[in-house]
């Protein structure tokens, strides 16, 4: 993955010597490689090419491939129609081999590595964390949210040089994933932000889901350092039988670090810590449970012997990865709040009570979309939200998707007006932005939040382009 004109640098010999095969050639052996890719659209002149089998087998496009400037490829041995333009690597499984082209290119620019999990957060906690240590050190960070076997490579090969950090987003989905990218980049720091319900549909319990969070720790050294979510107690439960340093981050006064006062405003949150009581903090972002990622990231900053005032410059000019929590203006004036890129429970919730704090002179209206792969307790979950709706508040609540359903009944429970509450299917998003574009007035202040497999941002993109 390259990122404007750093790059990365590793002679074929080196990689070939990685893989533990020979160059076929000696003078290839001193060919640089600037960059490896598997996605042939991605791919830079000076590349080495991966081809990856999925729903298309990537060795089908290996003339693309040399067309965009690959310079040598891998190749699967015994796989027909082995090119001869290019030096060719061939291995068992070229995924396995980029994963340990990764490994060596890593072990050959030794950066810290800080590694970040967690239900939810990782991405903004990610690009926290960069911001703060980018205010002292040369800093790589994971490319958008590129988070798994195939991303975290990726954000290897973004690294040039001269990269003295690397702060790589982890996510899994099953047992074994994260103590693999664990083992792939042995990290230094390993960050765990919260213990949410994702993906408990398919691990059943919260319980299981910190047990597979701390695998992140498989390949920390005894040196390394773990940080937490002290608020969370399945993690301190786990961290206390490590025999690794451990650092806690939260809200609780029991934690090394804590906000000790916190304000929301509109499109901003700051705090001060427990550890420079006297410094505010900003973050521009939005949804008190950021606050929780940033104080993740001054933890970071502080074991890194970053000054409080650094920490508070990286943190108030922190550059976020699209997609999250953002204020947008329709063509008619309306202000929108979207987040239509995940949700949760507590994420969704938050937003919603500071969505209500927010002064408008017209209405506060309120789009919700099913929040998906909560199993069981989906329904509860869902209804639970009725607690952030103060008929007061929102004038109208829009709910998009079968899940949304119990929302509608507990809302009707808690004798929210009916008549303002509105139901779509979720493939019915097109009446849905009609309805919205037709009540829609100037004053108006919208929150949009869903599942990203709602696709609200669909609605979104009407919203917000002139008609
Ligand atoms: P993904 O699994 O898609 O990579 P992620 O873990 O990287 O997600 P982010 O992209 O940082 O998470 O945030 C996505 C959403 O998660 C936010 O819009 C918000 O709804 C919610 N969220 C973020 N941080 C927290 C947190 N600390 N606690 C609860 N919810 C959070
Ligand atoms: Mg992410």
């Amino acid at each position: 993955m390259q990122t404007g004109d750093k790059t990365m640098k590793m002679t074929l010999a080196a990689i070939a010597t990685a893989l533990q095969i020979p160059v076929a050639t000696p003078e290839w052996e001193q060919i640089i490689i600037t960059d490896v890719a598997f996605d042939t659209r991605q791919l830079t002149a000076g590349s080495l090419f991966v081809p990856l089998t999925g729903a298309r087998d990537g060795h089908d496009f290996i003339d693309a491939a040399i067309e965009n400037g690959a310079q040598a490829t891998l190749w699967q041995r015994g796989h027909a129609g082995v090119p001869t333009t290019l030096p060719v690597l061939e291995v068992a499984d070229p995924l396995e081999a980029m994963q340990t082209i990764a490994k060596a290119y890593l072990a050959q620019v030794k950066p810290q590595v800080v590694a970040v999990t967690g239900s939810n957060g990782k991405t903004t906690t990610k690009d926290l964390i960069a911001a703060v240590l980018a205010t002292k050190f040369k800093v790589t960070k994971t490319p958008e949210n590129f988070n798994n076997e195939l991303g975290v490579p990726l954000t290897i090969f973004g690294m040039d040089d001269g990269t003295e950090v690397l702060v790589v987003e982890m996510g899994m989905d099953r047992f074994g994933q994260l103590e693999q990218l664990s083992q792939l980049v042995h990290p230094d720091f390993a960050v765990i932000t919260m213990i949410g319900e994702a993906h408990i549909e398919f691990f059943g319990t919260r319980d299981k889901i910190a047990d597979a969070k701390m695998e992140i720790v498989a390949g920390m050294p005894a040196t390394g350092t773990l940080v937490i979510n002290g608020d969370e107690p399945l993690l301190t439960s786990r961290a206390a039988t490590l025999s690794q340093t451990v650092k806690q981050f939260g809200r609780q006064a029991t934690n090394d670090v804590y906000a000790t006062q916190v304000t929301v405003q509109p499109t901003q949150l700051s705090f001060t810590t427990n550890t420079w009581p006297e410094l505010t903090m900003t973050v521009p972002l939005v949804g008190e449970y950021n606050v929780s990622n940033a104080l993740a990231a001054v933890t970071i900053g502080q074991a890194f012997q970053i000054s409080g005032e650094q920490i508070a410059h990286g943190l108030a000019t922190s550059a976020m990865t699209a997609n999250r929590s953002e204020w947008l203006t329709a063509p008619n004036g309306t202000r929108i709040l979207s987040d239509v890129y995940n949700s949760n429970p507590t994420a969704a919730r938050e937003v919603l009570q500071t969505v209500s704090q927010l002064p408008t002179a017209g209405n506060r209206i309120a789009v919700l979309g099913d929040m998906l792969e909560l199993g069981t307790a989906s329904a509860a979950l869902h209804a639970s939200l009725a607690t952030a709706i103060d008929p007061i508040k929102f004038h109208a609540i829009y709910l998009v998707g079968d899940e949304m359903r119990a929302l509608q009944a507990q809302l009707q429970t808690n004798g929210y007006p009916m008549e303002r509450v509105h139901w779509y299917a979720k493939d019915d998003l097109a009446s849905l932005t009609q309805e919205l574009q037709s009540v829609l007035q100037a004053d108006d202040m919208v929150v949009l939040k869903a599942s990203h497999g709602i696709h609200l941002e669909t609605v979104l993109a009407n919203l917000t382009t002139p008609e």
